[in-house]
């Protein structure tokens, strides 16, 4: 698909046309990826963070967060739950945390696959090539890092770099998640105040370029303690080519990501359910989506975890998200996956190198 027809669908507001994009979006993900519904329970590990990214609560100046590090034991418990309710993945994440260092997130994916069935996806910002390999070689699946934008400008706008390097590189660390042999993740943000419809457009036609296995975007959530969401830098873009961060906007991303990547994975976001939660996420698993992360992190930490204020699920539990979300499933006629749940895109860029001599 063209930018030009991706831009065409992200400003279509006819609701014939609309009906018509999401028929076609849920049958190449049923005919692609299936019925089944992955589930992914989420460990938000850490909420410290060195980075000062202009979007996020968790950015480093931010001192109105507490602070927290989940020990490797409460991990593991984590993990344990994550069998015992019959997940078939853990995602480990966390704020870009020194005190992960090699040796320990290595020993922890160790542990956790020595005594679990579980894939295990981390999702813990940018890290040099050595980790990434050292984590791979541990036993870690799959990775998620977020390019959040492919326009550049803004891109270095709202998220600065390490004071030890001279830019970030998402794009450049994507290939060596994929060179390592990781399941590859990726997505953005929808409606960063700045980008515009040409922007998010190149969104979607670079996931197809990248050839990611897993995609998850969801809407942009102002945080008022943070730079974008007090309204700074460099504000919204003129006239109607902003892109609003809003729930409609959020399906048609999710839609046209099917289209552009139909074996791959991906997830009906907590963002898009804190926009709605009455049936945001069914929403998007009927318009493209065919995965969600219930939250498996500990009730007394979650709070703690903000990216963004309101945060759907932030005072449940962990057996009240799963309940929760296996009826939701249910409710619109779908199924919980069973097993891992590995992306179709990955395994069938691997076919070919299983079976050559
Ligand atoms: N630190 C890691 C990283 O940045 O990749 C992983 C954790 S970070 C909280 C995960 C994702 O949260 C980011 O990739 C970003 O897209 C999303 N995020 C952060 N602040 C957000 C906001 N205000 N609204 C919506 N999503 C946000
Ligand atoms: Fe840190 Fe990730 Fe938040 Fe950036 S998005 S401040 S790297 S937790």
């Amino acid at each position: 698909m063209e930018p030009s027809e991706i831009i065409t669908w992200l400003r279509e507001n006819d609701p014939p046309r609309l009906a018509e994009l999401w028929r076609r979006a849920d049958d190449v993900r049923r005919c692609c990826v299936g019925d089944e519904v992955h589930l992914r329970g989420l460990i938000e590990f850490s909420n410290h963070c060195v980075r000062r990214c202009a979007y996020c609560g968790l950015r480093a100046p931010n001192r109105s967060v507490s602070r927290y590090r989940m020990s490797e034991e409460e991990i593991l418990a984590c993990a344990r739950r994550a069998v015992a309710f019959g997940y078939g993945t853990v995602v480990l994440q966390s704020g870009e945390d020194p005190h992960t260092d090699t040796q320990w997130m290595a020993g922890l994916i160790r542990e956790i696959k020595a005594e679990t069935p579980l894939a295990v996806t981390l999702s813990v910002g940018e890290r040099s090539g050595d980790d990434l390999a050292a984590w791979r070689e541990a036993g870690a699946d799959r990775y998620l890092l977020r390019f959040e934008t492919s326009n550049r400008a803004l891109y270095d706008r709202i998220h600065p770099p390490r004071p030890d390097q001279a830019r970030s590189d998402r794009l450049g660390l994507l290939g060596k998640l994929r060179e390592l042999g990781y399941e590859v993740g990726s997505g953005v943000m929808i409606g960063i105040p700045g980008q515009t419809y040409d922007d998010l457009a190149r969104d979607v036609a670079l996931f197809a370029q990248l050839d990611l296995d897993m995609i998850g975007s969801g809407p942009y959530l102002a945080h008022p303690d943070t730079p974008l969401g007090s309204g700074e830098p460099g504000g919204v873009a003129s006239g109607d080519d902003q892109v609003p961060a809003d729930e409609l906007t959020a399906y048609k991303v999710i839609a046209l990501t099917r289209l552009v990547c139909p074996r791959a994975n991906v997830p009906s976001t907590t963002a898009l359910a804190t926009l709605n939660a009455a049936d945001g996420r069914e929403l998007g698993l009927v318009r493209g989506a065919n995965v969600v992360m219930p939250n498996l992190t500990p009730a007394r930490y979650r709070t703690w975890y903000e990216i963004y204020p309101g945060k759907a699920c932030v005072h449940e539990t962990a057996e009240h998200c799963h309940v929760c979300l296996r009826g939701r499933i249910e409710s619109i006629g779908r199924r919980v996956g069973n097993g891992r749940g590995d992306s179709p895109n990955y395994l069938r860029r691997r076919e070919p190198a299983a079976t050559s001599p």
